[in-house]
């Protein structure tokens, strides 16, 4: 195989996702030469993640990204309630002193952290992959070769100081550094559709519809595009069903895994994000807890102190996939129990209503908003 010459990095990358992006720009405003790989040619076309909340937007601030990111993103203005064909109910104000959560498509979130990334004179290098055998890294500092998707292509040999994993949940650097992944799967996919629509109809951003069939949310991710996520195909169907739609831009079932690293790294050879622990996407959490990992990562690297970040970010981690376990059993769950749980739950939520309960469920969806904005 043809190499190029080598080339020197103080961090090389692995991954230019919404977590590796992150820690690239946080370094490079540490001073420090980085480099970010990614096996695929682009950044991917379809969004996965869609909210970005209060509180990494906070975090975010010093890294230059805040005032782009709001201008493409739609934020949370409340919720509209439709439970068992009941009259819909809105509840409002979602901003918390943070500015409250965002709805941003993870494709334009990647865009503007890329853009910035780039203009700080960060080095990507797009169609190189990273692969070496199962436990054969022992975690030090060293050169690696990153292989060119496209064959005619030469060879990258880097040196680096700092090797870092953002290379999502089947991370190939988890994986050389032997590390176990353990966890569980769940029976019950979910589902998703991006759809365009031909005028805007909704009252708030935000709208839940729950009943027997289970539930589907409708959250408007561009002024006129919405992201349709449920339970069932089925199910949010029946709720496009009653959207102006234009056209369906994406669909897809997605599988649910719960699992985390029992270990992120040694030497200096680190994982954040996806590569360290993957949840269902109920609660939003996941490019949040990565671009935080990022932060917390970049930060213990400017202190020399790694056990910093292992001691910050693994306890969230943990807590987070236990906590998204029990929440996905109780919304998503074919179980008897579950189906009895979410029938008192819509049952609890009727009552209210009926009895003109919005002044109750207003003060506690805000409340719900903000202890999400203070978990990442
Ligand atoms: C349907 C769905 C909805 C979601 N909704 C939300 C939400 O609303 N809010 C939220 O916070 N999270 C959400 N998530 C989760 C979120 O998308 C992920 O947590 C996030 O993408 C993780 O970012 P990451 O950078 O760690 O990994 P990734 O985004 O997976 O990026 C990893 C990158 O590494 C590259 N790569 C992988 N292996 C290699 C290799 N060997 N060599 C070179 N490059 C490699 C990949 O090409 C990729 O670009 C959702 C997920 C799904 C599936």
């Amino acid at each position: 195989m043809r190499h190029d010459s080598e080339l020197d990095t103080d961090a090389l990358i692995i991954g230019a996702g919404p977590t590796g992006l992150t820690l690239g720009i946080a370094l490079l405003l540490q001073g420090k030469r980085v480099r970010v790989i990614d096996k695929h040619l682009e950044g991917l076309p379809y969004s996965r993640a869609i909210l970005i909340n209060g509180e990494t937007m906070r975090s975010l601030e010093p890294l230059g990204v805040c005032a782009s990111l709001r201008a493409a993103g739609q934020p949370v203005d409340g919720i509209e309630l439709h439970v068992d064909g009941a009259a819909p109910c809105t509840l409002h104000g979602a901003t918390g002193a943070s500015g409250g959560p965002l709805l941003l498509p993870q494709v334009l979130t990647e865009q503007i952290l890329c853009e910035r990334y780039l203009q700080l004179g960060g080095a990507l290098h797009r169609g190189y992959r990273f692969e070496l055998p199962e436990g054969s890294c022992d975690g030090s500092a060293g050169a690696v070769d990153l292989l060119p998707i496209d064959a005619s292509q030469p060879v990258l040999a880097v040196q680096y100081l700092w090797l870092f994993g953002c290379d999502g949940m089947d991370s190939a650097v988890r994986s050389a550094l032997g590390l176990t992944w353990r966890g569980r799967s769940q029976r019950e996919p979910g589902h998703a559709i991006d759809a365009r629509l031909r005028q805007w109809t909704g009252r708030t951003n935000v709208a839940l519809h729950a009943s027997a069939a289970g539930f589907a949310l409708i959250l408007r991710i561009a002024p006129l595009t919405v992201r349709i996520a449920g339970t069932t195909a089925a199910q949010c169907h029946q709720v496009l069903r009653q959207l102006p739609v234009e056209a369906i831009t994406w669909e897809s079932s997605f599988n649910i895994q719960f699992r985390s690293a029992d270990c992120y790294g040694k030497g200096q050879t680190w994982l954040a994000g996806d590569a360290t622990h993957v949840h269902s996407p109920i609660g939003g959490r996941g490019l949040n807890m990565g671009m935080a990992d990022a932060l917390a990562l970049a930060e213990a690297v400017a202190r020399q102190d790694i056990d910093a970040y292992v001691a910050q970010r693994k306890p969230v981690a943990a807590r987070w996939v236990r906590i998204n376990y029990g929440m996905s059993r109780v919304l998503m769950g074919s179980a008897l129990w579950s189906q009895l749980l979410r029938w008192a739950l819509r049952f609890c939520v009727r009552l209210l209503l009926a009895g003109g309960g919005e002044r109750l469920l207003q003060p506690l969806f805000v409340r719900i908003i903000r202890v999400n904005e203070t978990q990442a």
